[in-house]
């Protein structure tokens, strides 16, 4: 038998050429060309050469075969990848809309240089011994058992905080590994999961391949290798670990698996969880979701059966959930207390100090003050670019934080020209202030963006925050997930419905589970922990659930809201948003294009929970110049969505045609979204 073609797939991104083009393999590539393999070809009436993947091989021609053009050259570019992972791609672009060629993209790394750097610091260096842990607690070993035992392919693991499931996991990896199989571990933000990662790798030692968001492309290609080449068995990184072309997967971890960012924010918009439950369909693998708080859509299939459901209901070594006390910022005022820290959160944090323990306080802002204001006239200071607000950070730099634009604070107010400007809203740098204010011996760490931008930062904060270095760490959600420090007995959540101000059917959901979360933190180990929400809004069930720390309450409250509303999980929903930086030509595309939709789906809509909102303006609009609107579409049946957006592409494409070159206008779509745009 003789193959001599190849069908390729033109590295363009262009709907146009997303198709396969036939290629006779030359004699002397026939052992080098495969499906996966990355080639460059000649192509167009130019024959320009291009670089394209093997998607499929043929043994005949297609078409004329005297014209069939014949591939030039094997290009190292990429690893020839398996036809598992081009299934793969070819399920996103079912899934996720787009080009095949851009799936093809995110399932294959692309080789790169690998520039050995100096200062690269390897998580493994800070990394305190874990020592390994001798029997697991039963119920933990319950868990472990039905996993082995069962035949179910998704399994969700939902435990409360410190109730041992990185340990679950570790225990999970060594079995499918001792049967000769590799594992996947995903973990949200490679700078979220310092010491998960650091227990796996002093588990697994050198065996282990590690990603991280500060390798380059060609560190990442070289742990991608070692996958391939059987040189490791489990490899643990942030979402795109998930393509690690291991040849005999057997298993899929994903840790904390409600975490956001787990959705891609480019083209295609993938879902881990998503793509990671198709490609253990494709190879036979198990998939493992673990989390204290699941994702809504998550513990919805798992009530209904797709899938199985296990839980760690307590802590391990029998510490317990922290006491939690609400307080109500409303009264706090009435008492004239015009801090920030309530008066029951100071203390706690007095007795957690005088016993020589350690505080966390959370609050979702970083930078100095988040908005500045005219008290004479009320003018807020916006960015020049953006509909937002600008922040204060230190004294009197003035910073975007959607398009980054910086400038100096006003000596008066733009407007009024009056001197009555100041910093209204608590940031990150304002709250480590107060503390210092209020106790002038402690000592503070703070973490958020502005303090970890330096390579290291991180994982230096998390360590000397372990080591006592610090008594009181202060920060953005970066300190709440995952981290497990034994000391800290008191968690502060300083403005705990700032998340729920977002108008978002999601803004519940992230709004508990950040606060169970960081509640978690609290005495995990042998010390009692307390933790103290502070809030507008304490009557709110996301804030009364998360004081109970009882999720199926929040979860059943939450389902039966998104069931009134028809959100996900009950239905798909798909967000077109269309951008421009002319708002005339904004609002005429997105108006006939959601006419075209509406005209599109005629017909089926009594067979379907179909609908249509908008075009309406983005959340915000104006984004660095470029105005945003948005179209919605919900709809039971996920394939109708992606038909609809394959017309919309065509529409679009027409649509604007006849519009000036200069002018920008662009498309883009999200299946289910994970905010409101
Ligand atoms: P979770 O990820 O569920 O929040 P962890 O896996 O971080 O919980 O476990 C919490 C703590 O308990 C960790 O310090 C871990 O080392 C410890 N631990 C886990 N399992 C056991 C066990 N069987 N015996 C003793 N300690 C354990
Ligand atoms: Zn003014
Ligand atoms: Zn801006």
């Amino acid at each position: 038998m003789s193959i001599k073609y190849a069908d390729i797939i033109i590295d363009i991104s262009h709907e146009g050429v997303d198709r396969p083009f036939r290629y006779k393999i030359p004699e002397e590539l026939q052992s080098a060309v495969q499906v996966g393999t990355a080639v460059k070809v000649p192509f167009g009436s130019g024959n320009r050469v291009r670089n394209g993947y093997v998607v499929a091989l043929a043994d005949e021609a297609n078409w004329d075969v005297d014209k069939i053009k014949e591939i030039k050259e094997v290009s190292e570019r990429a690893l020839g990848v398996e036809g598992k992972l081009i299934k793969l791609a070819e399920w996103m672009k079912q899934t996720y809309g787009g080009t095949m060629i851009n799936a093809l993209k995110t399932v294959m790394p692309v080789k790169e240089k690998v520039r050995e750097r100096k200062s690269i610091v390897d998580t493994r260096d800070l990394i305190p011994e874990f020592a390994p842990i001798e029997e697991l607690e039963p119920q933990q070993q319950k868990v472990l058992d039905e996993f082995i035992s069962s035949p179910d392919p998704v399994y969700l693991l939902h435990g409360v905080t410190g109730s041992g499931k990185t340990e679950v996991y570790i225990r999970m990896a060594e079995e499918v590994i001792k049967r000769g199989q590799d594992v996947i571990v995903l973990v949200p933000e490679i700078a979220l999961t310092y010491q998960t990662v650091a227990r796996f790798s002093s588990y697994f030692q050198d065996s282990i391949a590690i990603l991280n968001s500060q390798l380059s492309k060609g560190e990442k290609y070289r742990e991608f290798v070692k996958a391939r080449e059987g040189k490791t068995h489990i490899m643990i990184g942030p979402r795109s670990a998930l393509f690690a072309p291991f040849p005999n997967l057997g298993l899929i971890i994903i840790d904390e698996e409600h975490d956001i960012s787990y959705k891609s924010e480019t083209t295609p918009k993938y879902h881990a969880r998503e793509v990671a439950i198709e490609r253990a369909r494709l190879e036979g693998a198990k998939v493992i979701l673990g989390s204290a708080t699941p994702s809504v859509e998550s513990y919805y299939k798992a009530e209904h059966g797709q899938y199985k459901l296990m839980s760690l209901t307590d802590r391990v070594k029998s510490a317990t959930l922290p006491d939690i006390r609400i307080v109500d910022l409303r009264e706090e005022l009435k008492q004239g207390n015009r801090s920030i820290i309530s008066k029951a959160l100071y203390e706690e944090l007095e007795g957690a100090f005088d016993r020589g323990e350690q505080a966390m306080l959370f609050i979702n802002r970083r930078g100095y003050n988040t908005f500045v204001s005219c008290r004479s006239c009320g003018e807020v200071i916006k960015c020049p670019n953006c509909d937002v607000s600008l922040s204060l950070h230190g004294k009197a730099k003035l910073m975007c934080h959607y398009c980054g634009h910086t400038q100096t604070m006003p000596d008066g107010c733009p407007k009024c020209k009056s001197n009555m400007i100041g910093g209204y809203g608590v940031g990150t740098e304002k709250l480590e202030q107060e503390v210092k204010k209020l106790f002038p011996s402690i000592r503070t760490l703070r973490m958020d963006r502005d303090t970890t931008l330096k390579k290291g930062a991180h994982g230096e904060i998390i360590r000397s925050f372990r080591e006592h270095e610090a008594d009181c760490l202060i920060g953005t959600q970066m300190i709440v997930k995952g981290h497990d420090f034994p000391k800290v007995t008191v968690v502060g959540n300083i403005l705990a419905d700032l998340s729920l101000f977002d108008s978002d059917f999601e803004s519940s959901e992230r709004t508990f589970d950040l606060l169970v979360q960081a509640a978690g933190r609290a005495g995990r180990a042998d010390l009692p922990g307390s933790v103290v929400i502070q809030t507008y809004q304490p009557e709110h069930y996301a804030i009364i659930s998360a004081k109970s720390q009882d999720y199926k309450a929040f979860y059943d409250y939450e389902i039966s809201y998104r069931e009134l509303l028809h959100y996900p999980p009950i239905v798909h929903l798909l967000a077109i948003l269309i951008s421009s930086d002319e708002e005339t030509t904004l609002s005429e595309v997105s108006t006939a294009l959601a006419a075209f939709i509406k005209n599109e789906s005629m017909g089926t809509v009594l067979f379907d929970s179909f609908d249509i909102v908008g075009p309406t303006e983005a959340s915000i609009y104006r984004i660095n110049n470029i105005y945003r609107k948005v179209i919605y579409i919900k709809s039971e049946d996920n394939d109708r969505l992606v038909d609809i957006s394959r017309k919309c592409d065509e529409k679009f494409a027409e649509l604007i045609q006849n519009i000036n070159d200069k002018t920008v206008v662009e498309i883009q779509y999200d299946f289910n979204p994970m905010r409101i745009l």
